[in-house]
């Protein structure tokens, strides 16, 4: 009987999971059933432990559950620790392992992918949520410059900082306080884009032939990827690579055997236009 994986979440019907983890199945020979659950907001404990019960191996977990994945763990990794969110659980020897493999994708798309090396540039994140701290970390390891992390809520930018302990790497600030600072990557990860808005930032945060990167995936070209665009970015990139990528890791994990992602991009990329 094929063994039991999931994604889990609400609302979970536009998840791409399940297509990305099948092609992974099929090019692997990997004999696995994956589905979508969605869960009750006030129903996620319940729900694992169900799937977990009934002989489910692993969970893909999204939005808004990865914070209460990572309380579920028996055996939390350090980057979930480290994000204080859970993306994939593993369950084995009656242990619920975590995991968090968000960040660690954004950086193989950027560099692997994308050819975007981080080392000894200035970048530029936006957004202080669940995606932006688990990409901290991941992010620093490349040796950038310089890495600012700037927020709305100028309290979480400086709150995620904070937690990194001493790294002279890292700033946090608010929008307003950007000045004329220029990067060369710009990371978005907000969540303005879901609803068509642009961050409050202008085009001089680009450096001469920046590269712009935009965590959301699918939507083609938003309003921050434009601006990026207009302000002269000569490389633009969609979260579809995030996305494949953070899924391989998860089925290299459960599986032993890790996907190419290249087919999966492009079977799924969206026009940047
Ligand atoms: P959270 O809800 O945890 O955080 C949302 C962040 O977006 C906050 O920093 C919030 O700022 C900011 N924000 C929202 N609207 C605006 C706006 N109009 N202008 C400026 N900032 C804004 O979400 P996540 O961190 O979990 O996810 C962020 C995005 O990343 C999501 O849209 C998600 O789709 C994408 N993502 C993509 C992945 C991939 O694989 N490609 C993986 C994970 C996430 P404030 O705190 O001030 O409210």
């Amino acid at each position: 009987m094929s063994e039991r994986y999931a994604v889990v979440g609400h609302p979970v019907a536009h998840s791409l999971s399940p297509l990305i983890h099948g092609l992974f199945a099929a090019a692997t020979g990997q004999d696995i059933e994956y589905t979508k659950i969605e869960c009750a907001l006030d129903g996620f404990a319940a729900t694992v432990e169900g799937f977990r019960a009934a002989g489910g191996r692993g969970l893909n977990v999204t939005v808004p559950f990865k914070v209460q994945a990572l309380q579920l763990a028996t055996r939390p990794q350090p980057a979930a620790r480290a994000a204080g969110a859970a993306n994939a659980l593993r369950f084995a020897a009656g242990e619920i392992e975590a995991e968090n493999f968000d960040g660690l994708a954004l950086v193989r798309d950027l560099t692997h992918n994308l050819g975007t090396p981080l080392a000894g540039v200035r970048v530029l994140l936006l957004g202080a949520g669940g995606a932006a701290r688990g990409a901290l970390r991941p992010l620093l390891a490349e040796r950038p410059a310089v890495l600012v992390v700037v927020n709305r809520d100028v309290a979480k930018a400086r709150q995620v900082v904070g937690e990194l302990g001493h790294e002279p790497r890292a700033r946090w600030c608010g929008y307003g306080d950007l000045g004329d600072e220029r990067f060369d990557i710009v990371i978005d990860g907000t969540s303005a884009s879901l609803h068509g808005e642009l961050p409050p930032i202008a085009a001089s945060v680009f450096a001469p032939g920046a590269s712009a990167y935009e965590m959301v995936y699918g939507k083609g070209l938003t309003p921050f990827l434009r601006l990026a665009r207009q302000a002269g970015a000569t490389r633009l990139a969609d979260g579809v690579g995030m996305l494949v990528e953070q899924a391989a890791e998860a089925f290299a994990w459960w599986r032993g055997v890790r996907p190419a992602t290249a087919p999966v991009i492009e079977r799924l990329a969206v026009p940047l236009a």
